[in-house]
């Protein structure tokens, strides 16, 4: 057993992750959360590793590239994968989550393992002794002016979105309708619930969402600087607020998060004109999220907008949608490709505030660092795993991407080595065999302590 003891900050997706790691190479861990000392202000409970807006984790089809990260994380004996596996909710092709059993379950391994010690507290400096820090999009102020100044003020700030919950019962199901985008047993109940919009209720719809009040940011939220753009308007472009995306044109919430593609109305047999889709939020199937609703409308108009949308006439929301700075450092400047500091060995970045974004991406780095902290104390040569595989291709893209054009960045097909194939479907068949293939490879050849 290894006697070094090593300080893991903020105990949320990627922390929790590289926590349990650590626990579990032998080393001992000093777990420190801030909340529910101090809020994050998008944070809502004392869980660790608590899913703050969507309770969905992405898609988990083998071919496609947030399962075929899944897979990896699987394969690499990730916690939090595990549990997410254990507390699924229907939700199609994607893997949607309880959130609650999802976070307490995390909460009680970490809690109760013997190598692992939590303190509830805000960490202000960045200690001395091997730390991983993985505070996250909302690290709070304090640390980040510590990490500012190690890093020769390398933070920015831009925004995400939270999408609104609705509740089950105030959900008109006489027009909704439960279906998946492209059943195909009409028998079956299907996994969404569909609002559909005729051509006249869109219209309608998007003229008063592009009219409606916002929340004016606070100061502090505007201020980006690195030089690094954070996308249209500040926002960061795979996280448009609604009200924002409709701005763009009459149509593009039909080309969006209201296409109504594979999706039949039974009530009217006809195809609708636009659709919002609605997914189960918890276990017993009393909440349902707005899928692509992220938006930064004022509480009051969200009720009087979004009650517009056929079906939701009489919706009651058990929370608003809601905006959010995002704290990441300019990891292409600073972080080598095994997520350490690059002035710093026993120094390691995880999780968002490194530039990866989504629910896996963070758990994963979370993983790789916590694996690689530990290789790096007991001597090992780190990981630093293929460019073909998912992960290897995230820890690349935020590790070498030019800072000019620097954005968080989600799993996706396009920062893997192009591989030429016929058709999008084929040549995601492809990536996704070439992942597996070369982390397979990678662990029986480079690591074989770690291969099957
Ligand atoms: C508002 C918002 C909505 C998002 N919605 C989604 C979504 O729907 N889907 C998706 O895939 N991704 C979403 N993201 C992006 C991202 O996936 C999540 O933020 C994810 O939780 C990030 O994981 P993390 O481990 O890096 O940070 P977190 O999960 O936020 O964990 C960091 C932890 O560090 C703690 N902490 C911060 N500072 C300190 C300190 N000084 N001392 C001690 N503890 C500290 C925090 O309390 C927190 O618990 C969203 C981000 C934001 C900001």
């Amino acid at each position: 057993m290894e006697n070094k003891t090593v300080t893991v900050i903020g105990a949320g997706l990627a922390g929790s992750e590289a926590a349990y790691q650590l626990a579990m190479a032998g080393f001992q861990v000093n777990l420190y959360e801030m909340r529910p000392l101090i809020q994050t202000g998008a944070h809502t409970t004392d869980y660790f590793a608590e899913l703050i807006c969507s309770n969905s984790l992405g898609s988990n089809l083998p071919d496609r590239a947030a399962g075929v990260l899944k897979n990896e994380l699987r394969r690499l004996g990730s916690l939090l994968m595990k549990i997410a596996d254990e507390f699924e909710l229907p939700a199609g092709g994607a893997l949607a989550v309880d959130r609650d059993l999802f976070s307490g379950k995390v909460t009680r391994i970490l809690s109760t393992h013997p190598n692992i010690k939590i303190f509830r507290e805000e960490v202000k400096e960045i200690p001395s002794n091997p730390t991983i820090i993985a505070s996250g999009p909302l690290t709070s102020s304090t640390l980040s002016q510590s990490i500012s100044q190690i890093t020769n003020s390398c933070n920015l700030f831009f925004y995400d979105a939270i999408a609104p919950i609705i509740n089950y019962e105030s959900i008109n199901l006489d027009i909704a309708f439960r279906a998946s985008r492209y059943q195909k047993d009409e028998e079956e109940s299907g996994d969404y619930i569909n609002c559909p919009f005729s051509k006249e209720e869109y219209d309608r719809f998007v003229f008063e969402l592009t009219n409606a009040q916002r929340i004016e940011l606070k100061n502090f939220e505007s201020q980006i600087n690195q030089g690094v753009k954070a996308g249209s308007d500040q926002y960061f472009e795979g996280c448009l607020p609604i009200e924002v995306l409709a701005n763009r044109g009459e149509k593009s919430l039909a080309f969006g998060p209201l296409r109504p593609v594979g999706i039949w109305n039974p009530h009217g047999g006809k195809r609708p004109y636009a659709v919002l889709q609605l997914r189960q939020d918890n276990i017993a199937g009393t909440l349902y999220n707005m899928v692509g609703f992220q938006t930064n409308l004022k509480f009051s108009e969200q009720k009087r907008v979004f009650q517009m949308i056929p079906g939701l006439e009489n919706a009651t929301f058990a929370r608003y949608g809601q905006m959010h700075r995002n704290t990441f450092i300019a990891s292409p400047n600073l972080l080598l490709p095994t997520l350490q500091f690059n002035q710093r060995n026993d120094l390691f970045f995880a999780g968002q505030i490194t530039g990866v974004e989504g629910y896996v991406g963070n758990i994963a780095t979370g993983l790789l660092a916590g694996i690689n902290m530990s290789r790096y104390l007991s001597g090992h040569k780190l990981l630093e795993l293929p460019k073909q595989t998912m992960l290897g291709a995230l820890v690349h893209y935020i590790t070498h991407a030019s800072m000019r054009d620097f954005q968080p960045m989600k799993a996706n097909f396009g920062i893997l080595p192009l591989i030429n194939a016929k058709g999008k479907r084929e040549r995601a068949k492809l990536y996704a065999q070439e992942a597996k293939k070369s982390l397979e490879i990678y662990l029986s050849e480079i690591f074989p302590e770690l291969s099957l």
